[in-house]
C-alpha cells in the first residue's frame, strides 16, 4: 500500500520532495527503492511549523533522511501499514500531534483575539463614546475638577480686567446665587471690563460676564437667562465631557483616578478654551437652565429675548456669545417649545433698576 510523502534527504529541497512510500517485507520502500536500514533503526519524531507533523527518520552515510505523510489520508495509511516496531512509535507520536494541534488551534484563537482586541475596543469606544465620556466625566473628583478649573480660569482671564465689586458685579452675584442654590460647587462670579457681548463658564464654578453683555441686556431677566444657561455647563460637567472626547481616555482616566501631574493639568487647561460644546450639550444647558429659572422663580422669557436680540444685531462683528451660542431658528423654537411645555410659573420681577446697573457696567 503506497502513500504520498514528502521526502527529505541531503541534496533534496529543504521543504522536501513529493514521493511515494510503502512498507514491503519488513523494509521501507521510497519511490520503489528499498531503504537498506532495519526498521528498528528508524525513529519517529514530530516536526513542522506547529510541531504536529509526523516524521520517520534514519541515518545513511551521506546524512539524515526523513519522510512525512503528505496528507491526512497518507497519515492514516502510514499508521495502518507500518510494521510492529514502528506502529507503536507512530501511535504515540500521533497522539502527541493531535494534542499539539488542538493546543495550537487554541493558541491561534487566543492570538486572533489579542490581535482583534484593540479593534474591538476602538469599535466599542466609538459606539459608546458618549456613555464613556459621561462615565469618566462623572468619576472625576471635585478636587481635580477645581484644580483644573483654577488653572483654566487663570489662563482664560489672563490680561482681562476682572471686578468683584460694583453694583453690576453685585447684581450678577445675587442672580447667580439664586440660580445655583444647593449646588456642590462654590461659585465665583466675575465681571470683566470688556465691551464684547460675552459670558463664559469654567469648570469648578467660575463664571465671567462681560460689561458689554450687561449693557446689551434690557432687563435683569435677560442676564439671568444667560447665567442660567452658562451655569448648566458647569453643573453638567460639559467641559469635562469635552476633555474626554478631545483629549482622549487617558486624560479622562488620569482625571478620574486622581493620577495627574501639573504639566498634564496645564496642557488640559490650555485646551479648554478652544473646546466648543456640541449642540446636544447646548440644548441640555438651555433645558436645564430653564428649569433653574423656574426653581428660582425667575421669568423664562428673558433667555429667549436676549439670544433673539443678539441674533438680530447687524454689523460686521457679531457678538462673541453668538459665535458659540447661535440664535438659530431651531434653537429659539426649541426654547420657546420648552417654555410652553413647562407652562407658566410664578415669577417675581427681579428687583433691579437695570438702567442703573448698566450705568455701573463700564
Ligand atoms: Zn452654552
Amino acid at each position: 500500500m503506497e502513500f504520498d510523502i514528502l521526502y527529505f534527504a541531503p541534496g533534496l529541497p529543504s521543504h522536501g520532495e513529493k514521493a511515494r512510500a510503502a512498507f514491503d517485507d519488513g523494509a521501507l520502500v521510497v519511490n520503489g527503492r528499498r531503504i537498506d536500514i532495519p526498521l528498528t533503526e528508524i525513529g519517529v519524531t514530530l516536526g513542522g511549523f506547529n510541531h504536529d507533523q509526523v516524521f520517520l527518520f534514519w541515518h545513511q552515510e551521506e546524512g539524515r533522511h526523513a519522510i512525512s505523510p503528505a496528507n491526512a489520508a497518507a497519515r492514516t495509511q502510514l499508521a495502518a501499514s507500518a510494521p510492529a516496531p514502528l506502529s507503536a512509535l507512530l501511535r504515540g507520536a500521533t497522539k502527541d500531534a493531535t494534542r499539539k494541534q488542538r493546543r495550537s488551534r487554541l493558541g491561534l484563537g487566543a492570538l486572533g483575539f489579542i490581535l482583534a482586541l484593540p479593534l474591538l475596543l476602538v469599535g466599542v469606544l466609538i459606539w459608546q463614546s458618549h456613555a464613556i465620556a459621561g462615565w469618566a466625566a462623572g468619576h472625576i473628583s471635585i478636587e481635580n475638577e477645581q484644580k483644573l478649573g483654577e488653572l483654566a480660569f487663570k489662563q482664560a482671564t489672563a490680561g482681562m480686567k476682572l471686578r468683584d465689586g460694583g453694583l453690576d458685579a453685585a447684581a450678577i452675584q445675587e442672580i447667580g446665587a439664586s440660580l445655583t442654590k444647593g449646588s456642590k460647587y462654590d461659585y465665583k462670579w466675575h465681571v470683566a471690563e470688556n465691551p464684547a457681548v460675552n459670558a463664559f463658564a469654567v469648570p469648578g464654578g467660575y463664571v465671567v460676564v462681560n460689561t458689554g453683555l450687561i449693557r446689551a441686556a434690557d432687563s435683569a431677566e435677560e442676564v439671568a437667562g444667560v447665567l442660567a444657561h452658562e451655569v448648566q455647563h458647569i453643573e453638567q460637567r460639559h467641559t469635562l465631557k469635552n476633555i474626554v472626547h478631545s483629549l482622549g481616555l487617558r486624560a479622562a482616566l488620569a482625571l478620574a483616578l486622581g493620577d495627574i501631574g501639573g504639566g498634564m493639568l496645564g496642557d488640559m487647561a490650555a485646551q479648554l478654551s478652544e473646546l466648543k460644546y456640541s449642540r446636544d450639550l447646548e440644548s441640555e444647558s438651555d433645558r436645564l437652565g430653564l428649569l433653574a429659572l423656574k426653581q428660582a422663580g425667575i421669568a423664562p422669557q428673558g433667555m429667549v429675548s436676549f439670544f433673539d436680540k443678539l441674533g438680530k444685531l447687524e454689523g460686521a462683528a457679531p457678538p462673541a456669545l453668538l459665535s458659540t451660542h447661535p440664535a438659530s431658528q431651531d434653537r429659539m423654537q426649541a426654547l420657546q417649545a420648552m417654555i410652553d411645555q413647562a407652562g407658566a410659573w410664578p415669577a417675581k420681577p427681579l428687583p433691579y433698576d437695570w438702567n442703573v446697573v448698566k450705568a455701573a457696567a463700564q
